[in-house]
């Protein structure tokens, strides 16, 4: 059996070992004769499975006692309207910052359901920066506060937690949730998809304090209720039982690599070998500021974009695949969540300067 290095932006790259460990416990978990996919999830051992997952990412994330946290379907495009629905709370408006393609399907989606005010917007620089703090036009009567931490497609991240005052901040967190430590007490929200830096798609993480929850609007789905979620243990309707198994799995493999911490350093290494690297050649670029640039996915291009397809085939015959850039922005991505080796972000530059060699 040979695994390729995955740069998938999503769904990604996971820990060899957590894959091992569910394709040992597929048939038979611990002695229950059961799949995890076959048990109830009313049962013993599911809310076992459950209540660990559970613990591990408040360990993990140090999250305080006064959040919820939520394990929910709909991933991060169903947040953009349920994030709305439940956190309007009477009032009229909330404030939205535009960072790229993320950001922007979010104040789309808000729209249907409030009035969004762009606070800022990256567009004056074609979406390669964070607008500095002091530059958002927030509005203190404004619900929440509404940023992508990190834009999985333009590759841009925020390197510090914005401060909003008593407006509370919410944040998409799909592409960079787990890759560091946050301070999750500035937040009011935190929310993402799994299946970018945690586990399989359809499970969505949602990290939300106590006091913002219970003021939902009427028309929303109680599926999509986080005060209803919050209080049947998010078990209102059946959750996705496996996809949360396998982010336990994955929450105790990064406990044991030392947690967020370590996660941290593992993955300002690998994103220091490829950014040195494009920056030290003239062959390949990366459009983004480098204070705002993603540890997570990193966008290049070539510079003769001719040269895209047989980049490609080269990495594709090493091993290497998905590493074509998002279709709405071309070039290349090389997406390296916490899962990705150091070995294979090395592979992918030793690739790189060969390929300059042959054709720069
Ligand atoms: C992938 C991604 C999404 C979309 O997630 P879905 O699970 O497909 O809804 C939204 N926001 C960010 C930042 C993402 O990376």
């Amino acid at each position: 059996m040979s695994r390729v290095i995955n740069f998938s932006a999503g769904p990604a790259v996971l820990p060899e070992s957590v894959l091992r460990q569910a394709a040992d416990e597929m048939l038979d978990w611990h002695g229950s004769g059961m799949s995890v996919m076959e048990m109830s999830h009313r049962g013993k051992e599911f809310i076992a499975i459950h209540a660990e997952a559970e613990a591990l990412l408040r360990e993990l994330l140090a999250i305080p006692a006064n959040y919820k946290v939520l394990f929910m379907q709909g991933g991060a495009i169903g947040e953009n309207a349920i994030v709305p629905m439940n956190l309007l709370r009477g009032k009229a408006s909330a404030d939205y910052i535009h960072t790229g393609e993320w950001s922007k399907k979010s104040i789309a989606e808000a729209k249907k359901y409030a009035k969004v005010n762009v606070a800022a917007s990256a567009e004056a620089s074609r979406f390669t920066s964070v607008p500095a703090r002091e530059t958002w036009q927030l509005d203190p009567d404004a619900a929440y506060v509404h940023i992508c931490a990190n834009e999985t497609i333009g590759g841009v991240e925020y390197h510090f937690t914005p401060d909003t005052g008593a407006v509370p901040l919410v944040a998409d967190m799909s592409s960079n949730i787990l890759s560091r430590p946050v301070d999750v007490s500035k937040y009011g929200l935190i929310y993402g998809g799994a299946q970018k830096n945690i586990g399989p798609a359809g499970l969505t993480i949602v990290i939300v304090r106590d006091d913002l929850i219970g003021q939902a609007h009427p028309f929303t789905p109680s599926a999509f209720d986080y005060k209803q979620q919050a209080d049947n243990d998010s078990m209102l309707n059946t959750p996705p039982t496996y996809a949360v198994y396998i982010a336990g799995l994955v929450f105790r493999w990064i406990k044991a690599r030392g947690g967020l911490a370590a996660m941290a350093e593992h993955n300002r290494v690998k994103a220091k070998i490829l950014y040195d690297y494009l920056d030290r050649s003239a062959f390949y670029s990366n459009p983004v500021a480098r204070a705002d640039r993603s540890l997570m996915n990193v966008p290049f291009r070539l510079k003769d974009e001719a040269l895209d397809d047989a980049f490609l085939k080269g990495a594709q015959a090493r091993g290497m695949v998905q590493l074509k850039g998002h279709r709405s922005v071309g070039g290349m991505r090389a997406s390296i969540y916490n899962a990705m080796p150091v070995e294979g972000v090395q592979a992918l530059v030793d690739y790189m300067k060969e390929f300059e060699a042959q054709h720069g």
